[in-house]
Order: C-alpha cells, then sequence, then structure tokens
C-alpha cells in the first residue's frame, strides 16, 4: 500500500513505524521548515491477516491514508468560490465553519 501525503505537513516522508507484535502506526518524518521535522503521527493499526510485512500495519496506512484525503478534501474545499456551488444553506454554514475552525 502506498503512503498518502501527511494529513499535517503534506509531506511525503513518513515511514510505517512497529508499535508492538501486533500493532503499528505511520509517522511522518518531513522536513516542515529548516531542522525541524513533522512526527505527526497516524492512528495505531492492529493486526488484520499473518501476511502483513508488519503486524497492523494494514490498518495504519488505511487509517492514514484516509485521513490524508480529508486533509485534501478540505484544502479543496477552502479554494472553492461558494457562490458558484449548488449547496445548502447548512452544507456552506458547516463547511464554513468548519474551515474557519482550522485555520485558527
Ligand atoms: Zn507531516
Amino acid at each position: 500500500m502506498t503512503l498518502n501525503p501527511c494529513p499535517f505537513c503534506g509531506g511525503k516522508e513518513s515511514f510505517i513505524e512497529r508499535l508492538d507484535y501486533s500493532a503499528a502506526y505511520v509517522q511522518c518524518d518531513s522536513e516542515v521548515s529548516p531542522g525541524v521535522a513533522c512526527m505527526a503521527r497516524g492512528p495505531v493499526g492492529m493486526q488484520e491477516s499473518d501476511d502483513e510485512d508488519v503486524p497492523g500495519s494494514d490498518a495504519a496506512v488505511r487509517e492514514w491514508n484516509r485521513r490524508a484525503g480529508e486533509a485534501r478534501l478540505l484544502d479543496a474545499l477552502k479554494r472553492c468560490r461558494f457562490d458558484s456551488l449548488n449547496m445548502s444553506r447548512e452544507d456552506m454554514e458547516f463547511i464554513t465553519e468548519a474551515i474557519q475552525g482550522e485555520q485558527k
């Protein structure tokens, strides 16, 4: 499974880290500014099958990629011109609040 860019910094230097005999997580090692590493961690995945190279990595990568997708969706929404979308007032308010919450 391919790792999507980090949901926090957008960097691509992430790797699978073993937690114990049955669990793993994805950690980002991308540099966010000179001398500063992101080090964001994804959710811990538990082993799902004996075929996994690192036990728990399938679930860990799946969760990491899901969050990366959500982060990308939010970025895309920030670039949207809402007046040109056919969107309900409730959805528009929800998205506007979510974006403003992210920017705080
Ligand atoms: Zn990162």
